[in-house]
């Protein structure tokens, strides 16, 4: 199905052979999931016509699909759905297994404070441009601010019970901060009252 504002968005895909079981990376909606949505969005933003995305994504999954069904596992490695998918998305491409790392970087997108010449945050000591710095850009011209509030949210969403113990709330950007700032006021008032 083509999106409205296509090719600003990629096509969502449903299958309707009934060949490809529900729980099998798919949506709410059945709608497959063809990967990580920013991963989506980055390699159909690279090419944006149709016979690509579906020589591409499509077939990647179709192939990932049938080579399940023989082998009973994915052929790359699996990436989880939802938020965890997020969250190893970017693991992977900012090659760390630290969440506060991916969170701190996130920030940067999210409140639109990247500069090449600050000091990364991942503590390596080198300055943005010359570590961390060039799949960021990349990324910047991938997608908006909002969704990288949404990435980081869902990253949020990934963190196990002992990740939560002694978490850095300032890691969050800022709107989402704000956000969840305001939802636990909320529910202090609503506390009080009863
Ligand atoms: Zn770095």
């Amino acid at each position: 199905m083509l999106p409205r504002d296509y090719p600003d968005s990629p096509p969502t895909v449903q299958e309707t052979g009934g060949r490809i079981p529900p729980n099998f990376h798919q949506y709410g909606d059945r709608t497959l999931c063809l990967g990580a949505p920013v991963e989506v969005w980055r390699r159909f933003k690279a090419d944006p016509r149709l016979v690509t995305f579906v020589e591409t994504l499509v077939v990647e999954y179709l192939y990932g699909y049938a080579y399940f069904e023989k082998h009973g596992e994915m052929p790359f490695g699996e990436l989880s759905h939802g938020a965890n998918g997020i969250r190893e998305y970017y693991q992977d491409l900012f090659n760390t297994d630290d969440v506060q790392i991916v969170l701190s970087l996130l920030k940067l997108m999210a409140d639109g404070t990247y500069r090449g010449h600050h000091v990364c945050p991942c503590g390596s000591g080198k300055i943005l441009r010359r570590c961390h710095g060039a799949s960021m850009l990349d990324l910047l011209k991938q997608q908006s601010k909002e969704r990288f509030i949404r990435d980081a949210t869902n990253v949020l969403y990934s963190l196990k019970e002992s990740e939560m113990k002694d978490f850095d709330w300032s890691l969050l950007p800022k709107a989402l901060k704000k956000e969840l700032d305001e939802m636990a006021r909320e529910q202090a008032k609503r506390e009080k009252c009863a």
